[in-house]
C-alpha cells in the first residue's frame, strides 16, 4: 500500500483502524526522503524516526489523530540533537540542545519527523535558488521556481512525501510557495504558535505555519500547536479552539471581500475565474463586496516590508559572529575572526540584506529610513483594520500565475504585477491568519487563491478556506497524479 500519498485524516483512518502501524509508514516515506538527494530539498534525514517508530507502538495506541503521522520540519527550527543550519554555511555543524516549541508539540502529539527541509538561507528568499545544500526547483516541472523560502517543505509535500511539513512565514514563504505547488499552506496569527526555538529572520514579522494538502489537515495541526508560551514573550492566546470540529460550522452573515483593481489586474482568464467563484459564494447565500485600498499604499509594502525586514534580520543575526554561534573561520584578533567568518559562512542574498539592513540601523538613517518605513506600516495596519470592520474575510491572489522559469525571476514587472507578488505581506504587517489554498490549474501547474480575515481570527479564516476548498474541489492534489 502507497502511504505517502494520503493526508493526516486518510493515514489516521489505517492507523485507527490497525490496517497499518507508525513504524510501516515512516519506513516507506522515509525511503522515499532518501530518494530525493538529488532534489536538494532535504538537509537532514532523521534515521531515529524508525526506532521512534517502534516506541510509539509499544505505547498504549491511542486514537489522537496525529498518532504515528510523520512530517518535515523547515530547517530553521531548532531540533534537539539533530543538526539545524537553516540552509547557512554559518550554522554548519549546529546542534540545538533543545526542541523549539513547535517540535515539542507535535511530539507530545505522537508524531513523527522525517527530516528537515531546506529553505532559502536564514529564510531569506522567495525562490528556493538560496539554499547552501544548492538550488531546489518545482517538483512540477524543473525549470520552474519551486519558491520559498520554506521551498523543501513546500516540495516534498507537493511531491507526496509528507502529509503535513513546518514552514515559517515573513513575507509569504508558505503561502506563495502553496499557491506555486499546487498545495495548502498557512500562517496563523502572529504569536498564535510559539516563535520560541525558531531562528529568526525578522521576529517582528514572522510567523510559524504548516503546508498541507487540504484544509482540514490544516485545522487538526492548529489544535495540536495553538497556545500561549512564556518562552516566546510575543506569543497570545487564541480565544477559539476544536478548530477541526468546528471547521464546517460557519455563519452565512460572514462578509467576504477584495480590492477590485488587483482582481482586474489578474491576466483575463484568472480574473474571470475570481469573479466566478465570486458569484458561486453568492449563490451559497455569502455577501461579496469590494473594499478600499489606496494604491500607493499597496505599492509601499514590498518597500517597506524591505525597510523593516532587512534591519531586523541584521539585528538578529548579529550573534552569528564565529565568536557566540557559528563556523569559526580564523583570524588574526577578534574583529577579523568575525569578519572572515561572516565572510566565508553568508551568502549573497544574505549579505546585502545585512547591509542595506545595517545601513539602516545607523543612527541618522534610523531617522530618515526606518522610523518612516515603520509609521507607512501603520498605514497599512489601519487600512486592514478599515477592511475588517467592513468585512470578515479577504480574498487576494497569492500571485499572478502559475510558477516562473528560473530564467525569468530578475525580468522587470509591470506595476500591477509588483502589487500582487507582495500583497501576502499585509497578513504578515497586521498578524492576520492567512491560507493559500488551490484554485485553478495552467499548464499543468497549479495557481492558488488567498483567504486573510483580522487578527486572533484564526478559525474563521480555515473555516473560509473550507468553504472555497468545497466549491473550487480541488484537494489532495501531488505531483503526477490527476485531479479528482
Ligand atoms: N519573499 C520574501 C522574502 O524574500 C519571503 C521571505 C519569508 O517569508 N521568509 O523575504
Amino acid at each position: 500500500m502507497k502511504y505517502n500519498t494520503l493526508s493526516i485524516e486518510q493515514l489516521h483512518e489505517l492507523l485507527k483502524n490497525g490496517k497499518t502501524t507508525p513504524s510501516e509508514i515512516a519506513k516507506q516515506l522515509l525511503f522515499l526522503c532518501e530518494q530525493e538527494k538529488y532534489s536538494n530539498a532535504i538537509n537532514f534525514l532523521n534515521q531515529e524516526v524508525l526506532k521512534e517508530a517502534e516506541l510509539l507502538e509499544l505505547k498504549q495506541a491511542d486514537n489522537s489523530l496525529l498518532f504515528g503521522i510523520p512530517y518535515a520540519a523547515k530547517d530553521n527550527i531548532s531540533t534537539k540533537g539533530i543538526p539545524t543550519c537553516a540552509s547557512s554555511n554559518i550554522l554548519k555543524g549546529y546542534i540545538p540542545s533543545f526542541d523549539a516549541t513547535i517540535i515539542s508539540k507535535l511530539k507530545d502529539n505522537q508524531t513523527l519527523m522525517l527530516c528537515k527541509t531546506a529553505l532559502d538561507e536564514l529564510g531569506m528568499g522567495g525562490v528556493g535558488l538560496y539554499s547552501s545544500n544548492g538550488e531546489i526547483y518545482n517538483p512540477y516541472d524543473s525549470k520552474r521556481i519551486v519558491g520559498g523560502s520554506s521551498s523543501g517543505s513546500a516540495y516534498l509535500v507537493a511531491k507526496g512525501i509528507v502529509p503535513f511539513a513546518i514552514g515559517t512565514d515573513t513575507g509569504d514563504s508558505i503561502r506563495k510557495p502553496a499557491s506555486l505547488n499546487n498545495i495548502v499552506g498557512f500562517k496563523p496569527s502572529y504569536g498564535a504558535i510559539s516563535r520560541y526555538g525558531l531562528l529568526p529572520y525578522s521576529p517582528s514579522l514572522d510567523t510559524i505555519g504548516f503546508f498541507t494538502r487540504n484544509v482540514n489537515d490544516i485545522a487538526i495541526l492548529c489544535d495540536a500547536t495553538f497556545g500561549y508560551d512564556k518562552r516566546d514573550a510575543t506569543s497570545i492566546v487564541i480565544n477559539e479552539s476544536d478548530f477541526y470540529k468546528n471547521i464546517n460550522s460557519i455563519k452565512r452573515t460572514k462578509k467576504y471581500c477584495y480590492i477590485k483593481y488587483v482582481i482586474e489586474a489578474l491576466p483575463n482568464e484568472l480574473k474571470e475565474k475570481y469573479y466566478s467563484f465570486f458569484n458561486q459564494l453568492k449563490k451559497q447565500g455569502y455577501e461579496v463586496m469590494e473594499v478600499d485600498f489606496p494604491k500607493e499604499l499597496l505599492l509601499a509594502v514590498s518597500p517597506v516590508y524591505m525597510m523593516i525586514s532587512y534591519s531586523e534580520s541584521a539585528s538578529t543575526n548579529a550573534n552569528l559572529d564565529g565568536i557566540k554561534f557559528g563556523a569559526r573561520v580564523d583570524g588574526d584578533d577578534y574583529e577579523a575572526v568575525i569578519k572572515n567568518t561572516r565572510n566565508a559562512g553568508f551568502g549573497e542574498e544574505v549579505k546585502k540584506r545585512f547591509l542595506i539592513g545595517s545601513l539602516n540601523l545607523n543612527k541618522d538613517k534610523q531617522l530618515l529610513y526606518l522610523n518612516q518605513a515603520k509609521k507607512v506600516r501603520r498605514l497599512i495596519v489601519e487600512q486592514m483594520s478599515k477592511i475588517f470592520q467592513q468585512a470578515d474575510i479577504l480574498i487576494v491572489p497569492p500571485f499572478y500565475d502559475i510558477a516562473p522559469l528560473v530564467s525569468d525571476i530578475k525580468k522587470p514587472l509591470t506595476e500591477e504585477q509588483e502589487i500582487i507578488t507582495d500583497i501576502l505581506i499585509l497578513a504578515n504587517m497586521n498578524g492576520s491568519p492567512s491560507i493559500t489554498i488551490p484554485f485553478t490549474k495552467k499548464a499543468g501547474m497549479g495557481i492558488g487563491i488567498n483567504f486573510i480575515t483580522k487578527p486572533k481570527s484564526d478559525l474563521l479564516c480555515l473555516q473560509a478556506a473550507k468553504v472555497a476548498e468545497n466549491i473550487i474541489g480541488i484537494k489532495n492534489q501531488i505531483v503526477g497524479e490527476n485531479y479528482e
